[in-house]
């Protein structure tokens, strides 16, 4: 039935059965005659023509590829010894004949959407791209020469003449991925099994195993929903279904996105939206109401807790996946400078007192009380904390989730804690008086509390206590430190360059406080696929502490006003946010107006 495709190693039939599950190395005949077939030999002089320094194991990965069903350009990218993707592929193509061509950005030469020029099942099993549509022949770019299969495939599926070009494999995978969208080839099997019109026996062979199995195929889709958002660094996904479609967007650093998705996904809407409902334990006959729920997912070997939320419109339900914990960082990661960086770590080596994070909500500062507790997460501590919800799950840390329907509240929870003997306490936030007075009451008694607050800079804290009721001297004496943060996006290493003069007129820098002697270090935002054009790739914080000496607790005490405690502040040497995001411009990481977004509201420009 599939003789169809001729297996260019001579080696392969021979050796697949019986080396597939024996562990231990039986010394093998075919080795010593597939190590030199022809193509491995090709492959290895092109990696040294591109510049790498061919190491002895590639040949062995090679040898193995061959065995196990001829990937052998999979096997040389995958052993990860290529220098340079494109001039390896450049040298391929011209020791094979080929054209080369670098694809594209955005893909696809016609103009016509990508699964009219050829279906998503072979496209995408077989990392073919189509090209320019002309009228004798579609071009194709594949980074595999060697696999015949597509060939054939290929050849038989189209009957037209084909123009075969040679690209590099990431720009291929990448192109596919916008072009088909994700999980386009289950979806496109799903919607053939169901119209069941298929010419080609090769494929109907596949796809009668799959028939009457949508369930399956639904839950392959979720899968590259999520495996999808996880290798794109998605914090949060959002399915919304439209009028006549549905939409999916990924928040990426801060940021939606949209995702490219097979035509006609509609058609899956419902069983999507109840699959998700199912694995989060929901009522999937509720339509009506929303629902919260929880997902624990299992994905290549890692665990995420994921949660949902529906919320029913008038195109039908939405559901919202939150992928918790996924902006993970150690205090190295958060790339303080030096000193600020020494100063949280004396901060942390106090056995008692009080430390508040502040910030606005999404502005990362659970992450950064994660980041402090896994410093301090050894085994002589004991640390219990109680959050809403628990985002991070930290071993060797006893978490306890608020529970409000159950009167489990934060000043509950606390109460009970300081009962159980911790040495670091951390409460996700100080939202009423009584929650803050134990915390305080627990910090004055010999514990290390961690703690949120909602306000715009670090001195601000301060009122914000006030305000609740809290005794002033009690402040004074309980508080270490505040810490204000904000998130900014990371310039993209691979494309950033030098602002142009003109981008930044001294005025209006002086105006935002930006020293003007370094302006010539200014960086701006380019695009590129690193960064899939948005020319920023992943965050960082920018942080201001004020940390509460001796002079600070003397003015808290008498009541001064904030305006006294911000002098007072700076003059003991606390670096306003804004300034800080100045260093982390000159030192080319991020943006003016990545600073200026996010502590515009402390500013009023
Ligand atoms: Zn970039």
């Amino acid at each position: 039935m599939n003789a169809t495709a001729p297996s260019p190693s001579p080696a392969s039939s021979r050796a697949v059965k019986p080396s597939a599950s024996s562990a231990p190395p039986v010394p093998s005949p075919p080795r010593a005659t597939s190590a030199v077939g022809p193509v491995e030999k090709l492959l290895l002089a092109a990696a040294t023509d591109s510049g790498c320094e061919v190491p002895g194991d590639l040949s062995d990965a090679l040898t193995a590829a061959g065995v196990s069903g001829g990937r052998w350009v999979d096997a040389v990218m995958d052993a990860g010894v290529i220098p340079d993707e494109t001039r390896f592929f450049k040298a391929l193509a011209s020791r094979l004949g080929m054209d080369f061509t670098e694809i594209p950005v955005p893909a696809g030469g016609s103009g016509q959407p990508l699964h009219q020029c050829l279906p998503a099942r072979l496209a995408l099993r077989h990392r073919l791209l189509p090209g320019r549509d002309e009228s004798t022949a579609l071009e194709l770019y594949t980074y595999d020469p060697f696999d015949l299969e597509a060939r054939h495939m290929a050849g038989q599926t189209l009957n037209r003449g084909i123009v075969w070009t040679l690209s590099p494999r990431t720009q291929v995978i990448e192109a596919l991925r916008q072009g088909y969208g994700v999980g386009a080839e289950r979806f496109e099997e799903m919607l053939d099994g169901r119209l069941a019109t298929m010419e080609n026996d090769a494929l109907k062979q596949e796809v009668t195993v799959l028939e009457d199995n949508e369930e399956a195929t639904v839950m392959s889709f979720v899968n590259q929903i999520f495996s999808e958002a996880i290798r794109e660094r998605a914090t949060d996904i959002h399915i919304e279904p439209l009028e006549s479609d549905v939409r999916i967007r990924y928040r990426v650093d801060g940021a939606l996105n949209e995702v490219a998705v097979p035509p006609n996904v509609r058609l899956l809407q419902n069983s999507l939206v109840s699959r998700l409902k199912i694995m989060a334990h929901l009522d999937i006959a509720e339509r009506r109401l929303p629902q919260d729920g929880r997902i624990n997912l299992e994905l290549g070997g890692s665990r995420y807790d994921v949660r949902v939320a529906t919320i029913p419109s008038v195109n039908g339900e939405s559901v919202s996946l939150r992928l918790l914990g996924r902006e993970r960082m150690d205090l190295g990661a958060l790339g303080l400078s030096t000193h600020l960086e020494a100063q949280i770590r004396g901060l942390l080596a106090m056995p008692n007192g009080i430390i508040l994070v502040t910030g606005p909500t999404g502005s990362g500062k659970s992450s950064t009380l994660y980041t402090f507790l896994r410093e301090l997460n050894t085994k002589d501590r004991r640390i219990v904390t109680i959050e809403d919800p628990v985002e991070n799950k930290l071993d060797g840390v006893v978490q306890i989730a608020v529970k409000p329907e159950i009167n489990l509240t934060f000043s509950a929870g606390l109460r009970s804690i300081l009962r159980g003997d911790p040495n670091v306490i951390m409460v996700g936030e100080m939202r009423d008086l009584e929650t803050t007075e134990i915390a305080i009451r627990g910090a004055l008694t010999g514990h290390l509390v961690f703690s949120t607050l909602h306000t715009n800079d670090a001195v601000g804290g301060i009122s914000r206590l006030v305000d609740m009721g809290i005794e002033p001297f009690l402040i004074a004496s309980s508080v270490r430190a505040f810490l204000a943060q904000r998130l900014v996006r990371r310039l993209c290493p691979h494309c950033r360059r030098p602002a142009e003069e003109h981008q930044h007129h001294d005025n209006y820098l002086n105006s935002i406080g930006f020293p003007l002697d370094q302006k010539h270090l200014i960086f701006s935002a380019g695009g590129c696929r690193e960064c899939r054009g948005t020319g920023y790739r992943g965050r960082m914080a920018i942080v201001e502490i004020c940390t509460i000496n001796s002079a600070m607790q003397e003015l808290i005490a008498d009541r001064a006003p904030v305006s006294a405690l911000r002098a007072k502040a700076r003059a003991e040497g606390m670096i306003p946010m804004r300034d800080y995001g100045w260093l982390k411009v000159i030192s080319g990481e991020t943006t003016i107006e990545e600073v200026i977004a996010v502590t515009a509201a402390d500013h009023g420009h």
